[in-house]
């Protein structure tokens, strides 16, 4: 039982991860990598043991109907027949089977007992050289989590149903879950891990859900019901807060609502700087129906669209028919601006659930087979994909480009696939857009490096500030302990900026980025002043971006930026943004 003391106010700082201030019960939300209990019992004991199971069973058994005949109903019976494969495996006697023995065998409880032969399990079908035998092991996996949440006494309802009202604490939140839950739903998030870069951060942004990260041990100290203050302005989180510490951030809530308002007014003029140069800012979006919305932000077409969540959102890879329409449905929302389609980033923070088999535990996924990499080994996936983009770029304003390319050999490669998969538009007569721009990003050092050579080889140019802080720095961009060491302002960073830059334009290649520090206005000057030509952000920061370069002048960027080439320190750089930013945005 709590005590008192338990209620105690207590103040946490995480990382702030998605602004915005909200106030809720707790909903605990337990991952699988949770510890399970592990304990003897006594032989005697051992049948309530098997009563317990048998009951779970049961449970999750209706569950997994009830979940079923709701995806029949909203998304129809191809999409729900996967949780057929979920209950034969509930009726799995082998299994069922196995689990008694090991029962009787260890003498630990049922959960530990059905944990080790369902993993055992997975790993077998893992290994099997038989695509559909090894999607199993994802089935497994998946009734497996649900049946031992049951064995636990855990949430029965779904995840989405639970957190409506309340504020998510979880160990760790995957970029799907964030990205599957209702705007309305959830009022904040919280999580044990993660770093401003990490995706469920940045899709918990574009959702416009307050959220704070690397809060380490909060799901230890908070109880589901507990009340519980969230500032995802300055990554703060006050569990119990007292009726003193509610009025306060009321009256910050009242302020910044009334700032925010201000920079959406702002918004609605041209990016134009103080001298008469107009910038492009654009939109990172995830999914087709973000497009027009963003516009309503200030964005002047869509510098990023990341398109691996059409494919995180699906239990199966999406069909070449699925992904034209979505593609076809972002560019005529955007037309005549700018869609740039990315092409799929999955691996590293984003494997995909439905098609688990695809992407094997790694001890590296960040340095693995992600993205790219993928693609070119899964060259039918990355065909249907690009055939997808290319039909929709008869639509509108299509551009396309790659993530993570690390050299010009592998460049060459994705353009060579893009050269097939034109030509077989063409003898099918299909209409595409033969002059869609094709660009790359550049968010590996060696890519970086070797800019010049990637310049001749492509279209244009879209950083990814996130993967290549990240790879430069050698600091993980998800782990909450190193979280300190990630700097987008070390002297190492602003460099490599820079010849990127200088790179691009001898070629006459625009840059863009589009990385978390474009969406920062303090850094806008700087970027600008290194001669970025565009920045892509979340819709929500396009506001304050718009309103830092209106209150500048490029000529004072580019003298910005000079001053910090010189510069060695990155609190020091930062600290000069920042007081360059606060001058002339207190001006206005
Ligand atoms: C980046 O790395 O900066 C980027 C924009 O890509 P993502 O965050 O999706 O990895
Ligand atoms: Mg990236």
């Amino acid at each position: 039982m709590p005590t008192e003391r338990d209620k105690t106010e207590t103040t946490l700082q995480g990382i702030a991860a998605s602004p915005g201030i909200a106030h809720g019960p707790v909903f605990l939300h337990l991952q699988s990598d949770v510890e399970l209990p592990s304990y003897d019992i006594a032989p005697a004991r051992r049948g309530e043991e098997v009563a317990r199971l048998e009951r779970a069973l049961v449970v999750t058994r209706q569950q997994v109907q009830k979940i079923k005949a709701e995806v029949e109903k909203n998304l129809g019976s191809e999409e729900a027949r996967i949780f057929d494969a979920h209950l034969l495996v509930l009726e799995d006697q082998a299994l069922i089977g196995e689990t008694l023995r090991e029962l009787e065998a260890s003498g630990r409880n049922i959960e530990r007992c059905f944990q080790q032969v369902a993993q055992r399990y997975i790993q077998a079908f893992d290994n099997i050289d038989d695509e559909y035998l090894r999607e199993r092991a994802g089935d497994i996996r998946d009734v497996a989590q649900r049946l031992l949440q049951n064995l636990l006494g855990q949430s029965a309802q779904s995840f989405s149903d639970l957190a409506r009202g309340h504020v998510v604490v979880a160990n760790d939140l995957s970029p799907s879950t964030v990205a599957g839950l209702d705007r309305s739903q959830a009022l904040g998030l919280l999580t044990d891990a993660g770093s401003t870069t990490s995706h469920a951060a940045i899709v918990a942004r574009s959702m416009r859900v307050p959220a704070v990260v690397g809060l380490r041990d909060l799901t230890t100290r908070a109880g589901n019901g507990d009340m519980i203050l969230v500032d995802g302005y300055a990554g703060v989180v006050i569990l119990h807060p007292t009726e003193q510490t509610l009025f306060r951030y009321g009256q910050i809530q009242l302020r910044k609502k009334g700032q925010e308002q201000r920079l959406l007014e702002a918004s609605r003029r041209p990016a134009v700087t103080r001298d008469g140069v107009a910038v492009a800012l654009r939109a990172n979006i995830e999914r087709a129906a973000e497009a027009a919305p963003a516009r309503e932000c200030g964005g002047e077409g869509v510098g990023l669209f990341r398109t691996e969540f059409l494919f995180l959102d699906s239990p199966h890879v999406p069909t070449e028919e699925e992904q034209y329409l979505a593609y076809q449905a972002a560019a005529e929302a955007i037309a005549p601006a700018p869609v740039v389609i990315r092409t799929l980033d999955l691996g590293g923070d984003k494997p995909m659930a439905g098609a688990a088999h695809l992407f094997p535990r790694e001890n590296n996924p960040f340095l693995g087979y992600r993205a790219i990499r993928f693609c070119l080994d899964q060259v039918p996936i990355f065909k249907d994909q690009l055939r997808a983009i290319l039909r929709a770029s008869a639509h509108g304003n299509v551009r396309l480009m790659y993530p993570m390319i690390s050299g010009r050999e592998e460049l060459a490669r994705a353009n060579a696939v893009l050269a097939e998969c034109r030509a077989e538009l063409k003898a099918k007569e299909v209409p595409f857009d033969p002059a869609m721009q094709v660009g790359t990003m550049i968010e590996i050092p060696s890519a970086a490096i070797t800019a010049d050579l990637l310049a001749q080889d492509c279209d244009f140019f879209s950083i990814g500030t996130n993967d290549l802080i990240q790879y430069l720095i050698a600091v993980d961009r998800v782990n909450d302990r190193v979280a300190h060491l990630y700097e987008s302002t070390h002297p190492a960073v602003v460099r490599t900026l820079e010849n990127i830059v200088k790179q691009a334009h001898r070629w006459k290649r625009k840059v863009s980025v589009c990385g978390e520090m474009a969406g920062n206005p303090v850094y806008a000057a700087l970027l600008l002043g290194l001669g970025v030509d565009e920045l892509s952000m979340a819709p929500p920061q396009l506001p304050a971006v718009k309103f830092a370069v209106r209150a500048m002048k490029l000529s004072d960027a580019r003298k910005l930026a000079k001053e910090i080439l010189e510069m060695s320190s990155a609190k020091a750089i930062h600290a000069r943004c920042e007081a360059f930013y606060r001058e002339r945005v207190q001006a206005e």
